[in-house]
């Protein structure tokens, strides 16, 4: 049989060269002492996670970083062994598969009494340790462990340390503003980690990692490195905020390229209707161009009227509303041939939009922009 080949439609080419360049930048800034561990939750924020995670590791992140125990024990199952990287999962719901973590070797959150509870009958029913890292709400108000019932969280968790079931490899938290430089609550929160790490360490807890900080606080917080950084968006080389500064002001390339051929492209009179609704009617005889992707792909309904994508040598704008699988462009005056490349967004290098000039005419983060790409569009793998 013979391989259906990838669609000309559309693809989101994977810098993996620029993914590992990304990871060594950061590497650079933090203490040597200090691990990397690699954010690879949501498929590498769209990026592809198996793939993603080799370059990371190549590069020398030490760690690997998913939300759900599927999305480690996934890369478990793509052949990344305890040797190669060790894993922490983070979002945990009860019923998960608690001993299969245990079994594969996964680092396990647990920010509650249920959840140690589920680790302690994992360890019991595979007759194997659960490395436990217990998470500290020390003022997100999301996932983790109240101050309040920190001290019974810490105590029962000792307590099966003691029995041989339990490892408590780490101490970690999560911040709510490292992104918004100088907020109040990056420097409470700090505090409260510390307070915090101080009673578990007393009370006899020895953790292998300390941990709190995300990609903006890797790239401006560096009182926050402890042990190990968790970066995820500054690894994809897009910034956390355009309040911090651009990816390039961090030596950050962006990894990912969305790219799509023009499917049809027609001259159409003045006062033509374009796209649902007709939000978007032509001033003057025009040449449309139709861009193969729609909000199925991850391209913003949000954006309608307003994303930009570079077609020939200029960046047009989204005319009309983008539809489920498509949407248009109006290239005046100008034509291309059907086929020719239109860039949604990239490094920029070739005058291109970025991820984040999406996120602007979106109204949301440059995040979303690249994690919604969707399953339709196949990723194709650069500098592997
Ligand atoms: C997603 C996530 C990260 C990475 O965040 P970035 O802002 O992308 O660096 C780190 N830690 C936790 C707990 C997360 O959920």
């Amino acid at each position: 049989m013979t391989e259906t080949p990838p669609p000309r439609r559309a693809r989101a080419e994977i810098d993996l060269g620029a993914l590992r360049a990304n990871v060594r930048t950061l590497r650079a800034r933090v203490a040597p002492h200090a691990q990397v561990m690699a954010v690879v939750k949501a498929d590498a924020y769209g990026h592809g996670a198996v793939r993603c995670a080799r370059a990371a590791l190549d590069a020398g992140a030490g760690w690997l970083g998913t939300a759900t125990p599927h999305e480690a024990l996934a890369l478990r199952a793509a052949g990344i062994t305890e040797a190669d990287a060790r894993i922490l999962c983070w979002l945990w719901t009860p019923g998960d598969p608690w001993a299969d973590g245990v079994e594969a070797g996964l680092d396990m959150s647990v920010s509650g009494m249920w959840a140690l509870r589920e680790a302690v009958e994992a360890a019991r029913a595979t007759g194997k340790r659960a490395r436990v890292q217990l998470k500290a709400d020390t003022g997100l108000g999301r996932n983790g462990c109240q101050p309040a019932d920190w001290p019974e969280l810490v105590g029962e968790a000792l307590k099966a340390e003691g029995r041989g079931l339990l490892e408590i490899t780490g101490l970690w938290s999560h911040f709510a503003c490292a992104d918004e430089p100088g907020h109040p609550s990056i420097a409470s929160q700090l505090d409260v980690f510390h307070t915090m790490l101080e009673h578990a360490e007393k009370a006899g807890v020895e953790p292998e990692v300390r941990h709190i900080a995300n990609s903006p606080a890797t790239l401006t917080l560096p009182e926050t490195h402890f042990d190990l950084v968790r970066p995820g968006i500054a690894m994809y080389g897009v910034s956390p905020s355009p309040e911090l500064g651009t990816s390039a002001d961090f030596g950050l390339r962006p990894v990912m390229t969305l790219a799509a051929s023009i499917a049809l492209v027609k001259r159409v009179p003045a006062g033509h209707g374009v796209s649902y609704g007709h939000h978007y009617v032509t001033e003057q005889e025009t040449h449309l161009g139709l861009v193969p992707l729609g909000y199925a792909d991850g391209i913003p309904r949000h954006a309608s009227g307003r994303g930009p994508v570079l077609v020939g040598d200029r960046v047009r704008r989204v005319a009309g509303r983008v539809a489920m699988d498509q949407f248009v462009v109006d290239l005046g005056s100008d034509t291309v041939e059907p086929g020719a490349e239109a860039l949604i967004f990239g490094p920029g290098d070739r005058g291109e939009p970025t991820a984040e000039d999406w996120a602007r005419a979106a109204d949301t983060i440059a995040y979303e922009i690249v994690t919604r790409i969707g399953a339709r569009v196949p990723r194709v793998y650069l500098n592997g």
